[in-house]
């Protein structure tokens, strides 16, 4: 598929989408548009990055407009269901963006801020509402939202419904909207209870998968740096300052070492702000605002609040502590390197964190190249923390000596991904051949047999 005119969208839409600068549609665009726009139900495995919004809201705006008739007072003939509220806003836009010259209204739903606005523009009946669960259940209950007249429904990011305990607030939700001709349902990976959500909700679905992360982040440079733990903030100021950086994201475990960060950067003369669940809904605009406008260009985040954040020319996502989820090292990194662009992804790793470094490396099949910054270097890693040894085969300038060593490997190098049935594999680490993909990561839900993440390619 070479561009969006031979998918059969309306010319008001591919107008909009050459305003918007998208010549060609994303894998994932060119897989589901075509069974969208013929009604059909949508099982879509992607993450943020994809452009699967895209992906479910062209067909949407198509069809409505196709299709003629106005919003029912107190409802909306489209909803989009998103586990956070920068989600819902950036969904919102994106309708917005692509129905720029179809004159439908879109709304978003979400908690944090006041009720009364939400509920007057739900009184004059919306065609487009993009609502995070709980709130939505709100209105609900106040019966300020009614939702027997959607047409179309779409779960968005249902895998981080489930983490953030949205599944029962859905099921309702679901429950409420019978009429429905349509449903869209998306997420990056497939636990079981996600895969038992959707085969309740669609009938008979197109499944469209985009690429597999073991060919991942092939516009992103990783590498990690090994030190000490309070060498951490010394270090993360010294990569600020480097040479080539802009806007960039660093990710905190939790929401009070995101807020510790931000004090020590202050104190080191770099201004940035904090991201996480315990800041205001204002709080969080401003600080999406100054980071995209390139105000204050360092955002620290935690994964949940970074979820869905699209800001392009991100330059640089520097993790200062290692995720226990190695799933979520690929989320990570994904936010750089979007749409086309290239990035740089540094995970600062502490001794004791070689562990999850590991983890990643066997999620992803690829090796991450480590440098050893410790002051001390005589301190023993004990054998569960030794890094993998990148991948086999000799490697330019290094004469082939590919002898097993105990020692932290210091690779200075671009990665490069290991060849076709030549995967890197941590020593002494076979796959079992029963063992699912991804093999040993730590905290996989029981049941998630995906194994898998995913990544945006071919932009
Ligand atoms: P999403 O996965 O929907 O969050 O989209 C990620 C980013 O890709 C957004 O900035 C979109 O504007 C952009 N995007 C979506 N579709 C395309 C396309 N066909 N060509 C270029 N950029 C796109």
């Amino acid at each position: 598929m070479t561009n969006f005119a031979e998918l059969g969208l309306d010319p008001l839409l591919l107008q909009a989408l050459a305003e918007a600068g998208h010549e060609t549609p994303t894998p994932i665009q060119a897989q589901a548009i075509p069974a969208a726009l013929q009604g059909r139900d949508v099982l879509g495995i992607a993450q943020t990055g994809t452009g699967k919004t895209a992906a479910f809201a062209l067909p949407i705006l198509h069809r409505l407009k196709q299709g003629g008739g106005r919003p029912p007072r107190g409802g909306c003939r489209v909803l989009v269901l998103s586990p956070t509220r920068e989600l819902a806003s950036q969904i919102a836009d994106s309708f917005k963006k692509y129905g720029k010259h179809l004159g439908f209204s879109t709304e978003v739903v979400f908690g944090g801020v006041g009720h009364v606005p939400q509920q007057k523009a739900l009184a004059r009946g919306v065609d487009v509402l993009v609502a995070t669960p709980g709130r939505l259940l709100d209105h609900m209950g106040t019966r300020h939202a009614r939702l027997d007249h959607v047409e179309v429904l779409v779960l968005d990011e249902a895998d981080q419904m489930l983490d953030k305990g949205f599944l029962p607030p859905i099921r309702k939700i679901v429950a409420a909207v019978p009429q429905r001709q349509q449903t869209m349902f998306f997420s990056a990976t497939m636990p079981t209870d996600i895969a038992n959500l959707a085969r309740d909700m669609l009938r008979d679905p197109v499944r469209v998968e985009v690429t597999p992360v073991a060919t991942t982040a092939e516009r992103v440079n990783q590498r990690a740096i090994l030190l000490e733990p309070n060498a951490k903030r010394a270090m993360l100021a010294k990569l600020l300052r480097g040479e080539g950086v802009g806007r960039t994201l660093i990710f905190s475990r939790t929401k009070h070492g995101a807020d510790k960060i931000v004090k020590a950067l202050e104190q080191d003369g770099l201004s940035a702000n904090a991201i996480h669940g315990n800041k205001g809904q204002s709080q969080r605009e401003r600080a999406l605002a100054e980071f995209k406008s390139g105000r204050a260009p360092i955002l620290v985040a935690t994964d949940i609040a970074a979820r869905g954040i699209d800001v392009r020319e991100v330059t640089h996502v520097i993790q200062h502590d290692l995720p226990e989820v190695p799933e979520t090292y690929v989320h990570r990194i994904g936010r750089t390197a979007r749409a086309g662009a290239e990035g740089e992804a540094v995970a600062l790793v502490a001794p004791d964190e070689l562990g999850l470094l590991r983890a990643v490396e066997r999620l992803t099949r690829q090796s991450v190249p480590m440098e050893d910054q410790r002051a001390d270097k005589s301190g023993r890693l004990d054998d569960r923390a030794t890094p993998v040894r990148p991948q086999r085969g000799p490697r330019p300038g290094r004469g082939g000596d590919q002898q097993p060593s105990r020692k932290p490997q210091q690779s200075q190098g671009r990665h490069q991904p290991p060849a076709k049935g030549q995967q890197a594999k941590p020593q002494g680490q076979q796959r079992r051949p029963d063992a699912p993909r991804g093999g040993e990561a730590p905290r996989r839900r029981p049941g998630d047999d995906s194994g898998r993440v995913f990544m945006a390619r071919g932009r």
